[in-house]
């Protein structure tokens, strides 16, 4: 039987990104145009067409403010899951900060959609070797999944030591972390699970990735953006060349490609891949729990 593998969407407005933290200060927020309503609107379409269910890891900001949109996607099928209040990366807030965070987001994220929200995705994949303490806060916040790990070495984030697929990271708990796909080829692993990669990157890539992964039993898991399959985006001048390349890049071939993956491969939740995989884990290693 075919995999089912994890479809999620990092639900922030096409200025909540790492790209432009420096060239748009947070005060500037409320004043920007917003485009995440219609963007979405346009990924619920194409995975109805494509009939598949995904999970939304949506900021508690975007929550406050589009109410509607979250109630949207939850009757909608799909599931609503916490991408923290306002993107700022865990690493970056402490234990303390952390958990006011997922307090926060998930208190705005339930009270839009409705339903009880029990899946989290770190800010730029920014749970990592520096944040001991997150995964005893996800468990004690009573989160049954977190989706925040890549098991890669990237400039901007990675936690190259982590495994590479799903695995309990406390030995008292529950919790799953389900890390972002990552491909490897010729001894180097590569990340493979979405977001610039998959915008610039032949199609080929993630299909040969999404195989090789399946093909030992496990689910890959893939991630995108609402300003992704958005062109028409306001542009950011003010942001380094560097930054423009990597979020204007190929913004006009993401629609297709997404049908594209979509119809290729099994999808579904990531808190209903999750569940495939509880009574397969093993309790957390040694190694990486002491
Ligand atoms: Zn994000």
């Amino acid at each position: 039987m075919a995999v089912i593998n994890a479809l999620s969407v990092d639900v922030e407005e096409w200025f909540q990104v790492g790209a432009f933290e420096r060239a748009i200060a947070r005060g500037e927020w409320e004043h920007l145009a917003s485009r995440v309503e219609d963007n979405c609107a346009r990924i619920l379409d194409l995975f109805a067409a494509a009939g598949v269910k995904a999970t939304f890891f949506t900021l508690g900001w975007v929550a406050a403010r589009k109410p509607a949109l979250i109630r949207r996607i939850h009757e909608a099928g799909h599931e609503v899951a916490s991408h923290g209040w306002d993107h700022a990366r865990v690493f970056a807030l402490g234990a303390k900060g952390f958990a006011e965070d997922l307090a926060r987001s998930r208190m705005a994220l339930e009270d839009a959609a409705g339903a009880a929200v029990t899946g989290y995705r770190a800010p730029s994949f920014s749970i990592d070797a520096r944040t001991p303490w997150a995964f005893p806060v996800l468990a004690a916040q009573g989160y049954a999944y977190s989706s925040s790990v890549a098991p890669v070495r990237h400039d901007h984030y990675g936690w190259r030591e982590a495994p590479r697929f799903a695995f309990r990271p406390l030995p008292d708990s529950p919790l799953i972390e389900l890390p972002v796909t990552t491909a490897e080829w010729r001894g180097r692993r590569l990340a493979a699970g979405g977001g610039g990669f998959f915008r610039v990157l032949p199609y080929e890539f993630t299909r040969r990735a999404v195989r090789q992964v399946n093909a030992l039993g496990e689910p890959a898991v893939f991630y995108f953006h609402p300003w992704e399959i958005d062109p028409g985006q306001p542009r950011v001048r003010r942001a380094p060349l560097r930054s423009r390349l990597r979020h204007y890049i190929a913004l006009g071939r993401m629609e297709g490609k997404l049908a594209r993956l979509t119809g290729e491969f099994a999808w579904g939740r990531v808190d209903e891949v999750v569940r495939g995989l509880e009574g397969k884990l093993a309790p957390c290693p040694r190694a990486l729990c002491a």
